[in-house]
């Protein structure tokens, strides 16, 4: 089994797009195939180098690597399209010494009259076929190549989502297969493509079912075997019509930089447009085993950016807390730590926070007390004068006190130590919980105050909340 996916280096790699590359992947690994990748770069206007690095990028962020393609190689190369130029011409002659295409020399305008004679006529407009049988040779000047589409029939595929599709043959038009320019257009250079790395299973989104019988009357025109195919449904906006930029990111690159994790990206894709019982968390090696091509759905799913925070969230706590740690480092110094702050408080500290977040970035903002100078911790207003007024700093130096003899500075260590002081004090640990709070971070709301100071290490704790101190009594 072959499959491949054939991203367009024209943007970053759109969410659908993973989603199919996603799809065509699980189906390799799941069944012993080929993944293979293909650049489809002929639209040199918009296709960049760049863009290609971020798609590699982000596929591989993702998890899917290919086993041929840009980087890797392999034996049917090469795979960018605009390198493969060469491959395309035999075919069309191929084409047309058997007269299943044709030269025209028609011009733009000339075309374009013809549309609209069919237009008024009440007719579908398309090319209105003046060349086909002009019978025009290598020399005839300026041309393109056309099909010969037949004119009566019906083209028929089978479609492992929607069955078999039926188009009748008076619907497709002569399409151009070699532009003017020499360069063969996309559902050329596809099919050409396909049959030479041998794919067998075509698995893309539904926006290409109507250039699929196109692409059937190559294979069939070349005498080849025409491939399976499966076209996967549109991811869905929240509002049902197609996702785009206006419903939010729709690029895997930028759900990264919002803090998604690849497995939670993952994991939400591929349940948009595949149904598995009641089963939502996957992780890349379940889907392996479980991902079959009799569950992709017909109808779209909608995108549901609160069940990707939630999906996300449950990643963060499936993690192993280094794993944790280390993908949320690039996300602290962003929110202002100093990478050398970064130290073996930082396990302890994220784990304090993983509760309360459901990004990276979330879980950045809220750690990022921790890391950052005292300066710079940033105070609440409402906190400080809810929390830290005069009466109560005589606490905390007692608890100042308490805090400075402590030897095993850990969650149980502290416990024992702070909770037998209240006791002895007669007070209630939250009198004390909510000042130390807000002046270790800065917040009235935050981690549990052990896991907390445990976290923050003995020294920074005793100045911040020495600071507290200070500015408590101040008050008022
Ligand atoms: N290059 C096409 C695209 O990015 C994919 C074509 C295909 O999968 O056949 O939409």
């Amino acid at each position: 089994m072959r499959v491949r996916f054939a991203p367009s280096p024209t943007g970053h790699l759109h969410i659908g797009g993973a989603r199919t590359a996603l799809f065509n992947w699980l189906l390799a690994r799941r069944l012993g195939g080929t993944f293979v990748l293909r650049i489809e770069d002929t639209d040199q206007a918009r296709s960049t180098r760049e863009y290609e690095v971020e798609i590699l990028k982000a596929l591989r962020w993702l998890g899917l690597d290919w086993d041929e393609g840009p980087e890797v190689g392999g034996p049917f190369g090469p795979y960018r399209q605009m390198e493969r130029l060469d491959h395309y011409d035999p075919f069309i002659e191929r084409m047309l010494a058997e007269g299943m295409a044709y030269r025209c020399t028609c011009t733009a305008e000339r075309v374009e009259q013809g549309r609209q004679a069919l237009a008024a006529a009440g007719e579908k407009p398309m090319y209105d076929r003046t060349c086909r049988e002009a019978g025009h040779g290598p020399d005839c000047g300026e041309h393109v190549v056309r099909i010969k589409a037949p004119l009566h029939g019906v083209t028929t595929f089978q479609d492992h989502v929607r069955g078999e599709v039926v188009t009748q043959n008076a619907e497709l038009d002569d399409f151009v297969i070699r532009r003017s320019s020499g360069l063969p257009p996309y559902n050329f250079v596809v099919v050409i493509d396909d049959i030479e790395m041998g794919i067998d299973l075509i698995v893309r989104g539904e926006d290409h079912v109507n250039n699929t019988p196109k692409q059937v009357l190559i294979y069939q025109a070349l005498g080849l075997k025409v491939p399976q195919f499966a076209h996967a449904p549109l991811i869905l906006g929240p509002d049902g019509s197609r996702l785009s930029k206006r419903h939010g990111a729709t690029s895997v690159h930028a759900y990264q930089e919002e803090g998604y994790l690849a497995e939670a990206l993952v994991n939400y894709l591929v349940r948009l447009g595949w149904s598995h019982g009641d089963q939502e968390i996957f992780s890349l090696l379940d889907l392996v085993g479980a991902f079959d091509l009799e569950g992709i759905t017909k109808a779209g799913g909608r995108w549901d950016v609160d069940k990707l925070r939630w999906l996300n969230q449950v990643w963060m706590k499936r993690i192993e807390p280094e794993d944790l740690a280390r993908r949320a480092r690039p996300f602290l110094v962003a929110a202002g730590a100093a990478p050398e702050a970064l130290d073996d408080r930082l396990v302890p500290a994220v784990l304090t926070v993983r509760e309360r977040a459901w990004t990276l970035v979330e879980l950045a903002q809220a750690a990022r007390f921790y890391f950052v100078e005292d300066e710079a911790v940033g105070f609440d207003a409402a906190a400080v004068d809810k929390h830290l007024k005069p009466a109560v700093a005589p606490l905390l130096d007692g608890l100042l006190a308490v805090l400075g003899g402590v030897e095993d500075w850990s969650i149980p260590g502290l416990e024992a130590a702070v909770n037998a002081w209240v006791e002895a004090q007669g007070i209630k640990l939250g009198k004390v919980a909510q000042p130390v709070r807000v002046s270790l971070t800065g917040q009235g709301t935050g981690p549990g105050l052990f896991e907390m100071l445990a976290a923050i290490g003995k020294d920074t704790a005793l100045r911040r909340i020495a600071a507290g101190r200070d500015r408590a009594a101040a008050a008022g």
